[in-house]
């Protein structure tokens, strides 16, 4: 099939032809203003595929422009016929999954099978949100008989969108679809290590319909494109993915302006397994909270908080598994993948080494690896630390990588206790059999989502966001149409 041409082609030429090396704006593929270019990297393989627009301040300039012209017919654009175009786009998404995934693969590192998890869930996104648009409804308020009181929802107008690097498709379609449903305009700037499935989804739209101007991608570095993004004085909103420090100055920046600022940061979640809880089920959704993309998750279930009683065979069966799993280039389809960078996998090394120094328990893995066919790429062991006390580093602070903290607790009090503490409070996951129980800790966990009994459940209908040190505002499901508008109340007097 066509995934498996690109594969060997890939493999046979090192590249990958017709992928995209512009900015897109204004519905066309422009060239930085300061001609200014930069590299992709495939981690499986350590070695640059691609070379894309580096872009500055006159592109952000020209997008930011180009949002603000097309926002007034936009937003009156009936919004059944935004649905419309965005039903159209989900349906290009399908038709061209192979070819984002391959994209998205080579540009993250994960493996294909996970790439082509996020290319369907974009397109189930575009959909839900199609689905969405003409739902948004406003309301009536009772002022007596001699004036009549409404809403409508307005969209917000122009809005910037920053995407990290671990889910690039999948971060910019849960902002884009929900902010074009709602009538807003976008700029969208992805991370410098994945630009390209953002400018592919900028040229699906714009055949499905989109008007020029709507959807506009810069691609370059936080600080060159990022930063006079965010800032600029014609974005009304900024919706930001990625680290805690960018985050908070990516708010500073937004604030001249006024503009509202949604932030999805980090995390450092719990995954409670108690005394009673099925085993087989908690060893899967454990193995998948902190091994699925090699960790580089903001919601990893990256702490294990287990009952005593069940803490020596929990691990024992863990510490087996990570041993199993195929570890490769992420074309090649591995259980397991590179991390994204090699400044990326130093950091995650150096949590390890300094753990291992202070006598952390290392159960399994705690070293750099390569891909075993080819020797290279930038891979780091599935990763389990066994015993860690509640405030040693690898437990408050996040690594973003394939390593696992275990906390012995015992019972379910002492279990919600080490479950918060720590500044964070992404998601959360609880393993037990007693009903009471999973929604009482549900209840009393911080965080902004709770997964009882399989971890990551949920879809696109579920508010997702963070509370503490993760952030604030929620995407997904009908919260995040709330995001991208404004009430507008009129109130009149009718009497005659
Ligand atoms: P990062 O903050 O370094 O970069 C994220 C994005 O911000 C990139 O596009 C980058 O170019 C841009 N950026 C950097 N400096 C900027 C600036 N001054 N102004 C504007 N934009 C700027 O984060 P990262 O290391 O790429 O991503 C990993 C982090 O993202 C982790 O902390 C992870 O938990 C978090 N994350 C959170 C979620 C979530 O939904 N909560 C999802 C994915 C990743």
């Amino acid at each position: 099939d066509d995934t498996r041409q690109m594969v060997e082609d890939y493999f046979r030429t090192g590249t990958l032809a017709g992928l995209p090396d512009r900015h897109f704006i204004d519905g066309e593929w422009v060239a930085s203003s300061d001609g200014g270019r930069m590299q992709s990297f495939d981690a499986g393989s350590a070695r640059a595929f691609h070379d894309f627009a580096a872009g500055s301040v006159g592109d952000v300039d020209r997008a930011v422009d180009a949002a603000r012209r097309a926002q007034k017919s936009w937003g009156r654009t009936r919004a059944s016929e935004r649905g419309r175009i965005l039903a159209r786009a989900a349906e290009l998404i399908r038709a061209h999954a192979g070819r984002l995934a391959v994209a998205e693969c080579l540009d993250c590192g994960k493996p294909l099978q996970e790439a082509e998890g996020d290319v369907s869930g974009a397109a189930r996104c575009f959909d839900y949100y199609a689905g969405a648009a003409d739902k948004l409804q406003g309301a009536t308020f009772p002022l007596g008989p001699n004036h009549l009181g409404y809403s409508h929802h307005e969209p917000v107008g122009v809005t910037a969108h920053i995407i990290p690097w671990n889910y690039p498709l999948s971060t910019a379609a849960r902002g884009i679809a929900p902010a074009l449903a709602a009538g807003c305009t976008v700029v969208a700037k992805p991370a410098e290590q994945t630009p390209l499935t953002a400018l592919m989804l900028a040229e699906i739209l714009h055949q499905a319909g989109l008007p020029a101007g709507v959807l506009n991608v810069v691609t370059g570095t936080g600080v060159d494109a990022g930063a006079p993004l965010v800032a600029h004085r014609d974005v009304r909103h900024v919706s930001f993915t990625g680290s805690v420090m960018t985050g908070v100055s990516v708010m500073q920046a937004a604030a001249p302006a006024v503009s509202s600022v949604l932030l999805e940061l980090g995390g450092k979640s719990p995954v409670v397994v108690l005394a009673d809880a099925d085993l087989d089920a908690a060893v899967e959704g454990v193995l998948g909270a902190i091994f699925e993309n090699a960790g580089q998750i903001c919601s990893a279930g990256s702490r294990l908080v287990i009952d005593r009683r069940i803490h020596a065979e929990m691990v024992g069966r863990l510490v087996d598994r990570a041993r199993q799993l195929t570890i490769g280039h992420g074309l090649r389809r591995p259980q397991f993948g590179p991390l994204n960078s090699a400044g990326h996998l130093d950091k995650v090394a150096s949590y390890v080494d300094a753990a291992r120094d202070r006598g952390v328990e290392i159960a399994t893995g705690g070293s750099r690896t390569v891909d075993p066919a080819s020797g290279a790429g930038w891979f780091f062991e599935p990763t389990i630390l066994d015993n860690v006390a509640r405030q040693d580093a690898v437990v408050q602070e996040e690594i973003f990588g394939p390593v696992l903290t275990v906390q012995v607790v015992d019972g379910e009090e002492e279990a919600l206790e080490v479950a918060n503490d720590t500044p964070f409070g992404l998601v959360a996951g609880i393993y037990t059999r007693d009903f009471g129980t999973a929604h009482r800790l549900a209840r009393d966990i911080e965080a902004g989502q709770v997964f009882i009994n399989e971890y990551f459940a949920g879809g696109i209908e579920v508010p997702f966001g963070g509370t503490k040190m993760s952030g604030f505002g929620r995407e997904k499901g009908l919260a995040a149409l709330e995001v991208y508008s404004r009430v507008k109340s009129v109130a009149a007097r009718i009497e005659g």
